[in-house]
């Protein structure tokens, strides 16, 4: 989600954002904000350590932003009327709470427990460990790690016939 469109349409995905909804740069910020203190949230519980207070911070604000409530509103054309200040700015708030909700939910229940980080080295990801021999967080990292494995083997094991006849 690094683009505005791709924010927006990862959120629309999740039913976190109405179809319509059009995020600005500042709000793809934030989300990604969220995200950097998510995944320190993450890494703390999956290695059993305290987490940082910036990262607790920044998901109980999150929580807590969640607008509630629309303004009470005057413009001369339309009237009194109640209306957010920022649709983008309320849907983004929206959907970072329930994110946040959702990750103080896994952090505080059973499923914490089994919270792993995926072990493919390019993977970022943070996964459930449902079984003990689980320990990519998706079958393409799986794979993934498997060529690699086998990449290496073929390029340490022993020349070729080939190769040693031509020296
Ligand atoms: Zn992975």
């Amino acid at each position: 989600m690094d683009t505005p469109v791709d924010a927006t349409e990862w959120l629309i995905e999740r039913n976190l954002a109405p179809a319509d909804a059009q995020l600005w740069d500042v709000c793809v910020n934030r989300l990604h904000n969220l995200r950097a203190h998510t995944r320190a949230l993450l890494a703390a519980r999956a290695d059993d350590q305290a987490p940082s207070d910036t990262a607790l911070q920044a998901v109980n604000e999150a929580l807590t932003r969640v607008p509630s409530v629309s303004l009470l509103r005057w413009s001369d054309d339309e009237g009194l009327q109640r209306s957010a200040e920022h649709p983008a700015t309320q849907v983004v708030e929206h959907a970072m709470a329930s994110l946040a909700a959702d990750l103080a939910d896994l952090l505080t229940g059973s499923d914490a427990e089994i919270l792993s980080a995926c072990s493919a080295p390019s993977c970022n990801r943070y996964m459930l460990r449902t079984h003990a021999r689980r320990h990519w967080c998706s079958t393409r990292c799986g794979d993934r790690v498997r060529a690699a494995r086998a990449y290496a083997r073929r390029n340490t094991a022993p020349r070729s016939k080939e190769t040693a006849a031509a020296n």
